[in-house]
């Protein structure tokens, strides 16, 4: 039981960690915050925070979502041919379109939590 109830604290740490992620927060830091003094107050905190439009759009321009307009410097969609703040019309999309898809932080973070949470129950259950 005891069990339990600290998987589900962690799982909803990690949920309140990719919560904040999401608006453009420090997923690590809502995280321990859930970790440290519950994931009720994780979750209220990410609530309470406001999305941080820039942090997003720098994170969608470094996993090549979006790109920087090069005239106005402002985020704007990668298929996009004129840019929706300045109106000027972008260069032809470069050929080389560098490897997508390096594993998110996070998913990996998930990923290493879950297989430790497989490795207690294993663990505990061989008694
Ligand atoms: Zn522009």
């Amino acid at each position: 039981m005891l069990l339990l109830l600290i998987i589900f604290w962690i799982l909803s740490a990690i949920g309140c960690g990719f919560a904040a992620h999401e608006k453009g927060r420090s997923g690590y830091g809502f995280f321990w915050i859930s970790l440290c003094f519950s994931p009720i107050v994780g979750f209220i905190a990410v609530i309470i925070a406001s999305r941080d439009v820039q942090k997003i759009e720098e994170q969608r321009v470094k996993t090549g979502l979006m790109k920087k307009c090069p005239f106005c410097a402002e985020a704007i969609k990668k298929e996009a041919i004129t840019c929706r703040y300045c109106g000027k019309e972008l260069p032809a999309v470069e050929a080389i379109t560098k490897p997508q898809e390096k594993i998110h932080w996070a998913v990996a973070f998930f990923l290493a939590i879950v297989i430790l949470i497989i490795g207690i129950i294993i663990f505990t259950s061989n008694k």
